[in-house]
């Protein structure tokens, strides 16, 4: 399905993910990806314990809820790709329905006091709002493109994944617990760290999980231009979190904690699955 040119056949590494031919030693990730460096600047002690110690993952409802939705909506994107044609909200049902199984299956979930099936629901929802009222619009040239982003002076390579790529811009799919109104600060930089690979301007669609599920086109509402200053400030972030994680694996190696910056974030610790490991997360 990729079709981009920027395209590597890198991925981003999944959270408490082992990727193959990893020596058994601990030590930096190969190559960063924008969750990554996300991770990072939230709280550099979970970044640690995620990416370098590789700590099981619990994984919240909402993160399950998302990532089914995002499969079962790419999957209805790539037969539409394929065909010309809208596919059937039934197509779209269906790949919910395995994605969940496969999503919901791989590790420990944290369902937040409701049962599994109700955020099934919430899913189906959202899937369904999105193939009636936003997928119409789209024109897909490739679905879940991987992009490779040269980081300079650096090694590395960052690494990430466009939800949608259509000929004149980008598209992302959010979900979201009310609808925004303006992209989220991280939103912005994962944009323009795409934009440095595809130079297109960037739309978010977002799937908002009201009582009444609703899927909202970010057309016009929820975008921005392609801007290369934009995209080069980006790609210099991602740049100056490599070297800061580099410099904590210099001063702190794998076994000592990072700072725990995330502290001071408004929501970091209460969502983090590594609290237990954590000094400050297991004390506070
Ligand atoms: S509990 Fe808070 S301070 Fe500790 S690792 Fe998690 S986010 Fe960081």
């Amino acid at each position: 399905m990729n079709a981009a040119t920027a395209i590597a056949p890198a991925g981003i590494i999944p959270a408490g993910a082992v990727l193959p031919g990893t020596p058994a030693e601990v030590e930096l990730p190969g190559h960063v990806s924008f969750t990554q460096i996300d991770c990072f600047a939230t709280c550099p002690e979970q970044y640690r314990q995620r990416y370098v110690l590789r700590r099981p993952y619990v994984r919240s409802a909402a993160l399950v809820v998302g990532s089914a939705a995002h499969t079962a909506i790419q999957h209805g994107l790539a037969v539409k790709m394929a065909t010309g044609e809208d596919a059937p909200v039934d197509a779209f049902d269906d790949a919910l329905a395995a994605a969940w199984n496969s999503a919901s299956s791989e590790g420990d979930v944290e369902w937040g006091g409701k049962a599994e099936g109700d955020h099934l629901d919430q899913a189906a929802a959202l899937v369904r709002a999105y193939a009636e009222d936003v997928a119409p619009r789209v024109v897909p040239v490739a679905v879940e493109a991987d992009v490779a982003v040269k980081l300079p002076g650096l090694s590395k390579v960052l690494v990430g994944r466009v939800d949608v790529v259509e000929a004149e811009r980008l598209r992302e799919v959010k979900t979201t617990a009310a609808t925004q109104s303006s992209p989220m600060p991280s939103w912005r930089v994962q944009a323009r760290l795409y934009q440095a690979a595809l130079l297109r301007p960037v739309v978010w669609d977002q799937l908002v999980k009201t009582k009444t599920p609703k899927a909202l086109a970010g057309d016009g509402v929820l975008e921005v231009e392609y801007s290369p200053a934009a995209a080069a400030g980006a790609v210099s972030i991602a740049a100056g979190v490599v070297r800061e994680i580099e410099r904590l694996w210099s001063l702190f190696g794998p076994d000592e904690a990072w700072p725990m910056m995330g502290a001071s974030h408004p929501w970091a610790c209460s969502r983090c699955s590594a609290r237990a490991a954590c000094a400050w997360g297991a004390s506070s």
